[in-house]
């Protein structure tokens, strides 16, 4: 059993959705194929959602219309008879029909979720019509019938694989069932999702709770690269990486990976092979538990990055200090990134700012609070990092001109990272860049 994931890119124009169906046809035994929306489409809803939040309800229409035409361009030219043709229209009136709805009524949070659901929705229900019309025999199956997650928002693995395994049992002589990515019922039974880039988290869930044999990650790169391509001029893929590493990159910024796509695929030991639909001759990556210790493999970069810094006399000295700060963010279920200490400070970071405000109020019992926004995380990742020679004065020697903020190296065995001013992202990751790997 294979797990195959295609994002917005894979499927967003309708000769790329075709060549899709080529790839998973040549592709022997059972798979399940998760899609994304149509590239642009969540990030067009999220703005109709707000402007549906904020009580602008002409704006939002105004985007409607826009993305209505943009799906009725695409069907036109996906299918090639009249009534499959007539079939993709019908599928395209009714979801922006469904989505007016959506804006005529109430709407709250919960409207916009199920409102941010409809992209995955049309991509599956739009392909499995496309095979249908060449008569590629396939099952679409809702992924609201099995993913979920809990009242913390992390999915229920267990759940997931109980449901899903008689589900794909009963479908055991279809080689291709296809699900949609990123979205799911949360604690309520509502419509939810796994957040922005959710769909290769589904394949990793969907890959773990079937314990298939592969998961691949289908995308617009050969590859996991070894720095940002949107940032520095000169990438190159890794054709290696091990769970620890790539679990890194992507939870330290590498948009090609969900930041939680590999915990569950490392949980059960399950391959992650991250390939390039535009060209599918590429390498790609093979993520897994072999790596080759003592190499600086990638650098990374993570932005929207908030640095604390608690200042206290009291603290010297104190036990129970330290506990009595991380209870303040364990109560307002904001995630510590990175974290150094003095003997009369302590700083640590944060990405997710909603309860800010409170965080701080209750800090201030501790001591003197200051806070910087606009800071990133580079992150230096290789399997036994630490243990590379030389690797500390490198490093450093590249960010002569870079204020950096803080230091963590030690905390795993795999990882150097940096927090820095965001406006010096470009020059950091490109002086690493010549530095690490001889790259312009
Ligand atoms: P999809 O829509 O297929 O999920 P994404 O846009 O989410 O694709 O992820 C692919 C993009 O990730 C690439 O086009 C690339 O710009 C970006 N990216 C950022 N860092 C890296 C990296 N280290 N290696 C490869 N791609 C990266
Ligand atoms: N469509 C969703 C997004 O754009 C999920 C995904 O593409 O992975 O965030
Ligand atoms: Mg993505």
């Amino acid at each position: 059993m294979l797990v195959l994931k295609f994002g917005g890119t894979s499927v967003g124009k309708p000769e790329r959705m075709k060549k899709i169906a080529r790839l998973v046809t040549e592709t022997p035994g059972q798979k399940i194929v998760v899609l994304s929306a149509l590239a642009g489409t969540t990030n067009a809803l999220v703005s109709i959602g707000e402007h549906l939040l904020g009580g602008h309800a002409e704006a939002a229409e105004t985007e409607i219309a826009a993305l209505e035409k943009h799906y009725q361009a695409f069907v036109q030219e996906l299918y090639q008879s009249d009534g499959f043709l007539a079939i993709g229209q019908e599928i395209v009136s009714r979801f922006f029909v469904f989505m007016r709805l959506l804006a005529a009524g109430q709407f709250d949070d919960k409207s916009y979720r199920e409102l941010l659901a409809q992209g995955e929705l049309i991509s599956t229900e739009l392909f499995y019509q496309y095979l249908q019309e060449q008569k590629i025999t396939s099952r679409l199956l809702p992924a609201l019938h099995f993913m979920s997650i809990d009242e913390n928002e992390e999915p229920e693995l267990e759940k997931i694989s109980q449901r899903l395994k008689p589900l794909i049992a009963s479908l055991k002589n279809i080689d291709i069932v296809i699900t949609q990515g990123y979205i799911c019922r949360n604690h309520r039974n509502e419509i939810d999702n796994l957040k922005r880039g959710g769909s290769d988290y589904t394949a990793s869930l969907i890959g773990a709770a079937l314990k298939a044999d592969e998961i691949q990650i289908w995308t617009d790169i050969d590859g996991m690269h070894n720095n940002d391509p949107r940032v520095v001029d000169k990438t190159i893929p890794i054709s290696e990486l091990t769970f620890d590493e790539a679990s890194e990159l992507a939870y330290f910024g590498a948009k090609i990976l969900h930041p939680s796509t590999i915990v569950p695929a490392q949980k059960y030991g399950i391959p992650v092979r991250l390939k390039n639909t535009m060209d599918e001759k590429a390498p790609g990556t093979l993520i897994s538990n072999k790596g080759t210790a003592g190499t600086c493999k990638a650098v990374a970069a993570k932005d929207g990055i908030t640095a604390i810094k608690i200042k206290s006399s009291r603290m010297l000295m104190a036990y129970g200090f330290l506990r009595r700060v991380f209870e303040v963010f364990e109560h307002y279920r904001t995630p510590i990134d990175m974290i150094s200490t003095s003997e009369v400070a302590v700083s640590l970071t944060i990405d997710n700012t909603r309860h800010l405000p409170e965080i701080k109020q209750e800090l201030e019992k501790f001591g003197s609070i200051e806070v910087d926004t606009n800071q990133t995380i580079v992150c230096i990742v290789g399997h036994k990092i630490e243990g590379q020679q030389g690797i500390l004065e490198r490093v450093f020697g590249a960010l002569s001109q870079v204020p950096i903020r803080m230091v963590s190296v030690g905390g795993s065995a795999n990882n150097i990272s940096l927090l820095i001013p965001s406006d010096y992202k470009k020059q950091a990751l490109t002086a690493l860049n010549k530095q690490l790997f001889g790259l312009p």
